[in-house]
């Protein structure tokens, strides 16, 4: 390992296989990825440590499997250690549109971060056969932040992450397209997130990710952490209890992200992670001569402090706690059988999407009363919406009125009908489109 003062960085990259561990007796496989983002390599440093320590040991003591490998290549050997990608955030990249050039372009046609991944998705492909497999994918942040989960929210994914004594965040998957995660969710139907353990450059990022691997291999039952095969100085569910401070397992749900338009975005001094934040009077960051306020309350999530931004990037996001109640009841609903068949059906203004099964549509107007937190609830995940615009409460109410009249009649209309609606408006590009949550409708391959 090459350290430079100040900071630390992965010797330079020429295997995308960081390593692998496989035990003597049958059992899940967990696989850790490190460094998507070139300028975080604590992911690799940690993942290079856990597999370090588990090569002498017995394998017979050892149930299932562990893979470890690189994210971006290149933009780990790059010579500026700051250097997040090459042309394409790879972590934005795994969309319909990318994916189908790897299908069909040759390599020398490819962009440098459609090279990485499609090295990666030969190596998933693989790699990934019968029996569990859980993904995590390790990350760092540009400013000062508690180690978080960052998770789809599906019963499967709740019951793996249930073991980290780390808070969560929600949804992040409906804001930003292409992440990894999502793309080995929806392609391989297995439990897969993020994890970032804290800032690029703190050595406490590197601890927190190797007591992430640790906790989720007894987690999986690859490797105990009590009586299993390693002596830890300090017992790995400790570790990430101490970093977690007042928001372990606190769970927030995504309500904004703001994207980068200038390259002179700055995120406003002092302004840190799960900062309160107040609607149109807590400035966040400027850009462009003007500064930015929160357009809505809640937390302040992620605020952008990387030293190379590029418009489209992540500003910031606002989240907003939920509580054990709300998550309680969000898990009854998914498990009822008739969740499916009745939504479309009972809640006004929602009807199926024509040549999609398990798609169904929003209208507009009712999206303003029916907010995504109620969706969420529901289990629905947002596959296309647009800002909702702040309406005052009687305007709210006015539109929610006229809203529900109106698809009061189709409700009414289709339930004769026998929930064909056929007198439903055609798709509308304003439409919301929603679906149930692949984990959630298909439970993961075991
Ligand atoms: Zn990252």
């Amino acid at each position: 390992m090459s350290v430079i003062p100040g900071r630390f960085r992965t010797s330079v990259v020429r295997d995308r296989v960081i390593g692998r561990v496989v035990g003597a007796r049958p059992g899940a496989r967990l696989i850790v990825v490190g460094a998507l983002h070139g300028n975080e390599p604590a992911g690799v440093l940690a993942a290079q440590r856990v597999i370090g320590a588990l090569s002498g040991s017995d394998p017979s003591r050892i149930a299932g499997s562990l893979l470890a490998f690189v994210g971006n290549i290149g933009a780990c050997n790059a010579p500026d250690p700051d250097t997040r990608y090459i042309e394409t955030d790879l972590n934005r990249s795994f969309t319909p549109t990318h994916l189908l050039r790897i299908a069909t372009l040759p390599d020398d046609d490819l962009a440098p971060e459609e090279r990485e991944m499609r090295s990666i998705i030969n190596l998933l492909n693989d790699e990934i056969g019968q029996g569990q497999t859980v993904l995590v994918d390790l990350h760092t942040t540009s400013a000062p932040s508690p180690p978080f989960v960052a998770m789809e929210d599906t019963l499967a994914a709740r019951a793996i992450v249930r073991s980290l004594p780390m808070p969560v965040i929600l949804g992040l998957e409906e804001e930003l397209p292409g992440l990894l995660f999502d793309y080995v969710i929806n392609t391989h139907r297995m439990v897969s997130f993020i994890v970032e353990s804290g800032q690029h450059d703190d050595p406490a990022s590197i601890d927190g990710h190797e007591a992430v691997i640790w906790t989720l291999l007894d987690t999986l039952g690859i490797v105990p952490i009590d009586g299993g095969p390693i002596e830890h100085a300090v017992d790995p569910r400790e570790v990430l209890h101490r970093a977690a401070g007042a928001h372990e397992r606190r769970v927030y749900d995504v309500r904004h992200r703001e994207a980068i338009v200038d390259e002179d975005y700055e995120t406003l001094p002092g302004r840190t992670t799960f900062e309160r934040v107040r609607r149109l009077s807590t400035p966040i960051g400027r850009q462009g001569g003007h500064t930015l306020v929160a357009p809505l309350s809640g937390q302040l999530f992620m605020p952008n402090r990387q030293p190379i931004k590029r418009p489209g990037d992540d500003a910031y996001f606002i989240v907003r706690e939920l509580s054990r109640g709300w998550l309680n009841l969000s898990a009854r609903l998914r498990r009822s059988a008739w969740m499916d068949t009745w939504t479309p059906r009972l809640l006004p203004g929602v009807r199926r999407r024509p040549g999609h099964e398990h798609e169904l549509l929003v209208a507009p107007d009712i999206a303003v009363v029916l907010k995504r937190q109620l969706l969420h609830l529901l289990g629905y995940r947002l596959l296309r919406h647009t800002p909702v615009p702040h309406l005052s409460r009687p305007i709210r109410l006015l539109c929610a009125l006229r809203a529900l009249l109106r698809a009061l009649g189709h409700m009414t209309f289709g339930l004769f009908r026998g929930g064909e609606r056929a007198a439903l408006p055609a798709e509308r590009e304003e439409d919301w489109i929603i679906a149930r949550r692949t984990l959630d409708r298909e439970p993961p391959v075991r």
